[in-house]
């Protein structure tokens, strides 16, 4: 009776916990081989388990150096002997203990992190999760995706992006063992956040994420600059989404990623369209193209090229751009920078600076999605999708 009275205690505790989704296991160095590092306790203190019910106390200051050892990892102290085990965790003993990860050799900056760890040998790489608190790894989010500077209620719209991206894609790498990456593929995360305005504006968003109408968490989307006009979701992706469609944005004009320029040499320009099939003269392949509002494809006669193939084969800014010949320069001239897809971030800051609220500006940029608390909405199983 007992037995079963604490498993049904236990599975409905396993049932909250998974209702609260409160914590997050994120891959720190996604994509990196690592092959040792250097951990530094900034603030409080963590128990690092040595042997089955036997802990170690870290304190402030101390160093923690470890490092790939056959297939397990070698853990050691700046004083005292090190031992090799399996698995390498760091327990936090507080809410604000610190920890800096650096990476060695390398000059690459240390990172600060909140929450727990584990650090294991896989595949010949150290593989290192952080464990935390959804909330503070959001905030790590926007100071990494959305920048230092911002207005509050930018920053808070950048916050319901992130969560909403979070919660539907927590099983991003559920075959890997965790929750996240903190690479581009999830969503950037060097850390914990050390700017105020970002840790208030995920706080006042606090659980807060986009759903539809039907209370169905949405796609996320969103980049630099829109160029004036952001786009429609099927012509980048093929995925089509009725929040995700073009909308004249008159916020981004002015602002740092508007504008940008290219130059290619013609007689190269006319390479590439000879191999991408164009098989016309180079008088009719020289005509001006222009944009003034998005087009899907660069057309000459019968011969057509999706415009987000040019951008990707020429690395360009955006596929918002028109050109024309000069001489024997073919002359790019483009607006906005990324895919232009959702919420454009340069508008977003100027809607913020002009008086428009988080709400207002997500529903400016996702059309018809509304604000829910992340326990009134539906979780839909990811299709694969790539954004
Ligand atoms: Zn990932
Ligand atoms: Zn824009």
């Amino acid at each position: 009776m007992l037995i079963r009275k604490t498993g049904l205690i236990l599975s409905l505790l396993i049932f909250a916990i998974q209702l609260n989704f409160s914590q997050v296991n994120v891959r720190l160095f996604y994509g990196m081989e690592v092959n040792s590092v250097l951990l530094r306790v900034l603030s409080g203190s963590y128990k690092i388990q040595e042997s089955p019910g036997s802990y170690r106390e870290i304190i402030k200051e101390e160093i923690v150096f470890v490092a790939k050892s056959g297939d397990k990892v070698y853990i050691s102290f700046r004083s005292g002997p090190g031992f090799i085990s399996d698995e390498l965790r760091l327990i936090a003993n507080t809410d604000s203990s610190i920890l800096s990860i650096k990476i060695i050799p390398g000059d690459k900056e240390s990172y600060e992190y909140e929450g727990d760890f584990s650090v294991f040998n896989s595949l010949g790489s150290l593989r290192i999760i952080n464990n935390i608190d959804i909330e503070k790894y959001l905030a790590g989010v926007v100071q990494a995706e959305g920048g230092y500077k911002g207005h509050p209620e930018y920053f808070k719209s950048q916050a319901v992006i992130a969560r909403t991206y979070a919660y539907l894609h927590l099983d991003r790498h559920s075959e890997d063992g965790y929750n996240l990456c903190d690479a581009v593929h999830c969503q950037v995360y060097h850390g914990r956040s050390v700017t105020k305005a970002i840790n208030e504006a995920v706080s006042a968003t606090e659980n807060i994420v986009l759903a539809d109408n039907d209370s169905v968490l949405i796609l996320t989307p969103f980049h630099s600059n829109c160029g004036g006009e952001t786009e429609t979701s099927e012509n980048v992706w093929l995925t089509g989404a009725p929040y995700l469609k073009s909308v004249i944005d008159p916020y981004c004009g002015y602002s740092r990623n508007a504008r940008w320029d290219k130059e290619i040499r013609f007689d190269e320009w006319l390479v590439y369209l000879k191999s991408k099939g164009y098989n016309g003269g180079a008088s009719a392949a020289s005509s001006d193209f222009r944009q003034d509002t998005r087009k899907t494809d660069f057309v000459i006669g019968d011969f057509s090229l999706p415009l987000t193939t040019i951008r990707e084969d020429w690395g360009l800014r955006s596929a918002f751009f028109s050109m024309f010949v000069s001489g024997d320069k073919l002359i790019m001239k483009g607006k906005g920078y990324g895919h232009g897809v959702g919420l454009c971030q340069e508008g977003a800051m100027v809607m913020a600076l002009r008086g428009f609220s988080h709400k207002q500006i997500l529903n400016y940029y996702y059309s018809g999605v509304k604000l829910f608390d992340i326990n009134d909405v539906i979780i839909p199983k990811r299709e694969k999708v790539t954004f």
